[in-house]
């Protein structure tokens, strides 16, 4: 269950996420940190909670539910503490995971371009270059979520002399310059902008993999199982909007059909993480991450149906435009609907 401080607060400041108001976009990930966000599948050793993926993937559904801007940072921050506890599990201090826990430092994944790249859909665009002790880094990163205006800690690909490479990278580090936040048709709140990245020295310590094509793989369960939590919260919330009123049959079991593909999506995806098998069979889970979209986008087209003319006028949308337009992330946000059918095609052929 999501804390209900947290609740009332996601509540009162949804709109503002989205807009991207200064004040309340820069206390998002503290306060998710108190709710204890990402201590959720966290082993208790390294100061979590001691329970599963699932956890974690079913509290961000619940933050996603009130607004996917802090459930998209949730999933950042969360991302990057598995990358911690897959490959860093015994230096754990140097990169603040306690911080991190308590959302007092963000943590931030890079790893669309790394993700296209393991499918062939584009060319790594950092350059790691050997030096004494570590590795130069130059490049760009278009596009990253939780570049937190105090400071962050990013997951990044590059290629290299010894082929594709992981690394995370602290912003303080000279050379590396945050750009301003990217003019956002939505989810403004969640500090998305792009870096350059100018002769960036990073330790090897700071090496995250030094096999990317090997452990991209190994993550992407938790990857994409983290990404699905958007679209569960979504599905859950248009629908318990379309319930909250009287309907026809037509809508009830419309109502009915998206819950009964929902639990089996849920099912399925839960089974498999639990289990291990997505990182040698990719291709269920790649279904689910379709269906869980294209359920997202029924699920709101039914609100909208159902409530008619009323999600037209401002004073009794009550949310919708602001789904409307967090649920247009959903296709899109890497690996996107696009790029995973496109793989499923060539499995299948
Ligand atoms: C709000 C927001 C936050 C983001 N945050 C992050 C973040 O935190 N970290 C991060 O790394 N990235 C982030 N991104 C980037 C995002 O995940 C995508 O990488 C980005 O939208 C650009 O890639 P694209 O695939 O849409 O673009 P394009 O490469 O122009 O592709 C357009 C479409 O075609 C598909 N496509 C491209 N080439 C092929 C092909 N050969 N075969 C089949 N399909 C193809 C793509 O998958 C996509 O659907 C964010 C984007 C947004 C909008």
């Amino acid at each position: 269950m999501l804390n209900s401080a947290l609740a009332v607060w996601l509540e009162q400041h949804a709109e503002a996420l989205n807009a991207g108001e200064a004040d309340v976009s820069l206390a998002l990930l503290q306060q998710l940190g108190q709710a204890d966000v990402f201590r959720q599948g966290v082993p208790e050793q390294f100061g979590g909670l001691g329970n599963t993926l699932k956890d974690a993937i079913e509290t961000i559904a619940e933050v996603a539910d009130y607004s996917v801007t802090a459930a998209f940072v949730s999933w950042s921050q969360r991302t990057y503490i598995e990358y911690l506890l897959t490959a860093k599990a015994d230096t754990l201090d140097e990169f603040r995971f306690d911080e991190l826990l308590a959302g007092k430092y963000a943590g931030a994944t890079g790893l669309s371009n790394a993700m296209k790249f393991l499918s062939g859909l584009e060319p790594l665009q950092i350059h790691a270059e050997a030096v004494d002790g570590g590795w130069k880094l130059n490049g760009e990163l278009p596009w990253v979520t939780n570049f937190h205006p105090d400071g962050f800690s990013v997951a990044i690909a590059t290629d290299s002399a010894q082929g594709p490479l992981l690394f995370l990278v602290p912003s303080h580090r000279s050379g590396f310059d945050r750009r301003p936040n990217l003019d956002l048709i939505a989810l403004k709140g969640s500090s998305t902008a792009a870096a350059i990245l100018t002769d960036v020295i990073v330790s090897q310590t700071e090496l995250l993999s030094d096999d990317a094509t090997q452990y991209l793989p190994v993550i992407r369960p938790a990857f994409l199982g983290l990404q699905c939590a958007l679209s569960i919260g979504l599905i859950k919330r248009s629908l318990q909007q379309v319930i909250a009123k009287k309907h026809s049959n037509v809508v009830n079991d419309q109502v009915a059909y998206i819950q009964q593909q929902l639990e089996k999506n849920l099912t399925a995806l839960f089974a498999g993480l639990e289990s291990g098998q997505f990182v040698i069979q990719a291709r269920c889970l790649f279904e689910i991450r379709i269906a869980l979209s294209e359920l997202t986008q029924h699920a709101i087209q039914l609100e909208l149906c159902s409530t008619g003319g009323k999600c037209y006028l401002t004073p009794y949308e009550d949310g919708f435009t602001r789904r409307l337009k967090e649920s247009a992330f959903i296709p899109i946000v890497t690996p996107s609907v696009l790029q995973l059918k496109t793989e499923l095609s060539r499995l299948s052929a």
